[in-house]
């Protein structure tokens, strides 16, 4: 494999930190040509300083199209700017929500291998992006780890999948009460079990939002109906994903819980580079392993995600953006835990779909469940 020039989106995030983790170990394989942040500046001139990379982008900057200092470009074109610049290979997007989209679905019409953490992208615009990547002949390689279990799991490509099974940590409030978990404070839901991630795919991890999230993801990576998709929950974090064959067999993918492993991994597939950045997997250190159902009545955004799924169209993006305003609302107090879920509920139940036939359908969408989810954020009381 000859060095490959890598473009990471959300640089400064908690998968971005972990890609350029991995790409310090691999500094032979990959080249850090462009980086981008959100509105971290100091973060992002560190890594700059760093890195000399050719690109780098702080998106909430100074003005739209500006330049900042150092060099440093700024406003929404820098994300379409790294996403497509012509000495990048691979576009690792870790840009959290819907702002990742328009980059995911850039970088595949200009042929890159996205390496894609923005799970976001595919709820919203399944369709969308697998037309730019088939139009493009771009490369679609998740980071999420379920999804780069099931990938690992399918070396016989001829073989079809007749069942996944996406496991879930539970997060948590697994086995909280129904009463004391819509009351759970933010330190509490931002307490995940098993995972070190962002706050809002934390929040999500423990309303299982991000499961259904997945479980969308799933449908449109691996061409899967949502009946051939389940979820178990799985505390340890150990097997991410299960495979069923047409004969009964399943295969999983193990490891202890790091995003490294899938981030590397997205970036070499299929190939595997050596790397003793990775913890050893140790079967006894992981024990015990269990398995248990999924309570969807206490995980009522989960049901919300999945239907909207089922619904398709324009419902999926729906559920996003009321989902993305519900979690910040409950990350600045505005509301408490408990009404995450009704405010996603009341905006889908609102939204009389519509198929996407293009990107202005999904933004319309995406505007309008905001707009609706804004105002009921603001009139929630505080129980
Ligand atoms: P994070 O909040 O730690 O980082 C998000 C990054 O995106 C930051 O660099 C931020 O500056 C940037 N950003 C935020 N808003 C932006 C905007 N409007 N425009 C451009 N850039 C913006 O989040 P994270 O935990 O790293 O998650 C990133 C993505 O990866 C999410 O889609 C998440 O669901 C997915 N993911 C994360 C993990 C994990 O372990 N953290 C695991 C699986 C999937
Ligand atoms: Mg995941």
């Amino acid at each position: 494999m000859s060095s490959r020039g890598v473009a990471v989106l959300g640089s400064t995030g908690s998968i971005g930190c972990s890609t350029l983790a991995v790409l310090d170990r691999h500094r032979a394989r990959f080249r850090l040509v462009a980086i981008t942040g959100g509105s971290n500046a100091p973060k992002l001139e560190a890594q700059v300083a760093e890195w000399r990379p050719a690109f780098a982008g702080l998106v909430r900057g100074s003005g739209p199209g500006g330049a900042g200092t150092n060099g440093i470009a700024c406003g929404r074109e820098a994300l379409l700017e790294a996403a497509t610049h012509p000495d990048v290979d691979i576009v690792v997007n870790a840009v959290v929500g819907f702002a990742g989209l328009e980059a995911t679905i850039a970088a595949l019409r200009a042929g890159k291998r996205v390496a894609l953490a923005n799970k976001e992208s595919l709820v919203v615009a399944g369709e969308l992006v697998e037309r730019a990547r088939r139009e493009g002949g771009g490369e679609l390689v998740p980071v999420d780890s379920e999804h780069s279990a099931v990938l690992q799991c399918l070396s016989d490509r001829s073989a079809p999948i007749s069942r996944l099974i996406l496991t879930a940590s539970g997060g948590p409030f697994r086995d909280w009460d129904p009463a004391r978990m819509a009351g759970a404070t933010i330190a509490e839901a931002l307490n995940h079990p098993t995972w070190r991630m962002g706050s809002k795919i934390t929040v999500d991890s423990a309303t299982l939002a991000n499961k259904a999230m997945e479980v969308i993801e799933a449908h449109y990576l691996f061409g899967l109906g949502f009946d051939a998709i389940d979820v178990v929950v799985h505390p340890q974090s150990i097997v991410h994903a299960l495979v069923e064959f047409a004969d009964g067999s399943v295969l999983g993918q193990m490891g202890f819980p790091s995003m490294e492993l899938p981030i590397l991994y997205a970036l070499t597939h299929p190939e595997r580079l050596p790397d003793a950045g990775v913890r050893r997997f140790d079967p006894v250190a992981a024990s015990p392993l269990t398995f248990e159902p999924l309570q969807r009545e206490r995980f009522r955004a989960f049901v919300a995600g999945i239907e909207a799924g089922r619904a398709g169209g324009t419902a999926p993006a729906v559920f996003n953006a009321a989902n993305e305003v519900a979690v910040a609302g409950f990350l600045v107090g505005a509301i408490p835990f408990g009404r995450i879920a009704p405010v996603i509920e009341t905006v889908v139940a609102r939204h009389q779909p519509i198929p996407v036939g293009v990107l202005a359908d999904v933004e319309e969408a995406d505007r309008s469940a905001r707009a609706a989810a804004t105002e009921l954020v603001g009139a929630s009381p505080w129980a």
